[in-house]
């Protein structure tokens, strides 16, 4: 089974309770891939949570790379990758994130409404700053390399979630 490092639960009530959420309000945390291919049909739980209107796809352009390591880049590779809806996409009726800024679907007046373990890898891996510079040890640049090796995962989504129900 692939498993995620363990994140230790860095929230801070103090810091993002005085906050407010800027960052749930403005973009929602891209997903890593251990929760599908945790999933005994990895296609298919991608396909059910895009389907269910409180996840879409967000695009990245061009393939992350390192210079130092001898490795090249590929402007016209486009990876996509899972995250929560934000509102705008969720009344959108559809499974691709939209420009913009927006709250997140999951966001209530209290905090988020999906327990820590639960959400999304850029959601935990979010580190609160005393002045709301906050940082993340897991950025989108790695989401994009996390998820380059399965991108056929979510084109079988896609094409399953094109597909009327039997
Ligand atoms: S992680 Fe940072 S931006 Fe997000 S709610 Fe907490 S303090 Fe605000
Ligand atoms: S899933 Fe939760 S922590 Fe992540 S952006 Fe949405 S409301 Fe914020």
């Amino acid at each position: 089974m692939p498993s995620e490092p363990f994140i230790f639960n860095n929230e801070s009530a103090t810091l993002c309770g005085a906050c407010g959420g800027e960052c749930c309000r403005t973009r929602p945390g891209i997903e890593a891939p251990g929760r599908f291919l945790a999933a005994p049909d990895p296609a298919g739980h991608l396909r059910d949570l895009l389907a269910s209107g409180l996840w879409v796809l967000d695009t990245h352009y061009g393939v992350p790379y390192d210079p130092a390591k001898g490795e090249r880049g590929d402007p016209d590779l486009i990876i996509r990758y899972p995250r929560p809806a934000t509102r705008p996409e969720q009344e959108s009726g559809g499974i691709s994130a939209l420009p913009g800024a927006g709250e997140c679907v999951f966001l209530r007046a209290d905090g988020c409404a999906l327990p820590f373990a639960d959400r999304p890898r850029a959601c935990q891996a979010l580190e609160p700053t005393a002045g709301f510079d906050c940082s993340s040890s897991w950025t989108r640049f790695d989401a994009a390399r996390a998820w380059l090796p399965h991108q056929d995962t979510v084109a079988a989504a896609l094409t399953r979630l094109s597909r009327p129900p039997l």
